[in-house]
């Protein structure tokens, strides 16, 4: 390294807004790798981080520096374990740090970990041209995929960790919400051996993007004459009215998975749906490690999901303002910064 500072994107002030500046490169400290930024893509959450949401509020402790979803170059390994890892990897980050010493970790539910840390949220995270990664969760990323790809990885291994749990082979799927990860889901579905995928959005430069790269159907709005239908729905919007067409979407019997996060709390009428029309209703908070990673990886190696056709914008990172104006607007698929 010639130098010392590194540009970073940091929530600064407990305030809307971010402030770029440079700022001291990290040291890895024990079990951690120091990678070199190649790109990283910035998140919904990003927006909320940026506006300085409650949750926001809630989960971090400025300066921070933002950034969860990435892929850097190893230059730096400080372990005493034996590892796999070498300098030149091409990894990303796991955004959930778990303990690996709770009960959930203790059952391999590491992604649900009782004291997760979160990359980028928790700690320092990507939006810079250095990040320090847990060893524990640096995922080594396959050469055959593209690097811009390997940025993207997180929403789609939340669409496939979704997917896998909704069972779509020889269904008629719902995806209600079509941002990154409802647009990743369409895409892993169809590579799942979905019949027939609807999506729901009401943008249209969304329903768009979905058409173009493999949905059979999208809408606004689902047409009443079609609740009852849908074998399984996928509520990747977090929208008190998509969760409430889900329910009447689904059909007897069916299936949804809870992706997408409320802003507020959603009452259900649980005889209604649970009971007579007995209905599973399941739910994903991020991706299994590393279960998901491996089928994710598989789907980008074989190509039967091209994260490429998603990423609609690019951005310097210098530049973060001007990305995330266009983040803000929504009339954007994936949006990846490059250092
Ligand atoms: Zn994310
Ligand atoms: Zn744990």
């Amino acid at each position: 390294m010639d130098t010392k500072t590194m540009l970073a994107v940091l929530k600064e002030k407990p305030a809307p807004g971010v402030t770029i500046k440079h700022v001291a490169i990290a040291e890895p400290k024990d079990e951690e790798v120091l990678v070199k930024v190649r790109h990283a893509s910035i998140c919904g959450t990003d927006i909320g981080i940026y506006n300085w949401i409650p949750w926001a509020q809630a989960h971090i402790t400025p300066p921070q520096i933002m950034g969860h979803e990435m892929v850097g170059e190893i230059i730096k390994i400080n372990t005493k374990e034996k590892t796999d890892l070498k300098v030149g990897d091409l990894v990303s980050s796991e955004t959930h740090i778990f303990c690996n010493n709770c009960y959930q970790c203790e059952i391999k539910n590491y992604h649900i970990c009782e004291n997760m840390e979160l990359f980028g949220i928790g700690r320092d995270g990507g939006f810079a041209e250095y990040a320090t990664i847990p060893i524990r969760t640096t995922w080594k990323n396959d050469p055959a995929i593209s690097v811009e790809s390997m940025s993207v990885q997180e929403p789609l291994g939340n669409a496939v960790n979704v997917v896998t749990k909704a069972e779509v082979k020889g269904k008629k799927v719902l995806i209600m919400g079509l941002g990154p990860t409802g647009l990743c889901a369409g895409m892993v579905a169809r590579a799942y051996g979905a019949t027939e995928i609807v999506g729901v959005n009401r943008r249209e430069y969304r329903r768009k993007l979905a058409m173009e790269i493999g949905f059979d159907r999208v809408t606004d709005k689902i047409d009443e004459k079609e609740y009852g239908t849908f074998d399984a729905v996928l509520e990747m919007s977090g929208n008190r009215i998509g969760i409430e067409i889900a329910l009447d979407a689904v059909r007897i019997g069916g299936k949804i998975i809870a992706f997408g996060i409320p802003k507020e709390s959603i009452n259900i009428d649980w005889g209604k749906y649970l009971i007579n029309k007995e209905i599973s209703i399941g739910s994903v908070f991020g991706r299994m490690i590393w279960d998901t990673w491996e089928d994710t990886t598989k789907l980008l190696v074989d190509r039967k999901v091209d994260l490429e056709k998603i990423i609609t914008h690019r951005f310097k990172l210098s530049e973060f303002e001007k990305a995330m104006e266009v983040m803000k607007s929504g009339e954007c698929g994936k949006v990846v910064l490059t250092p």
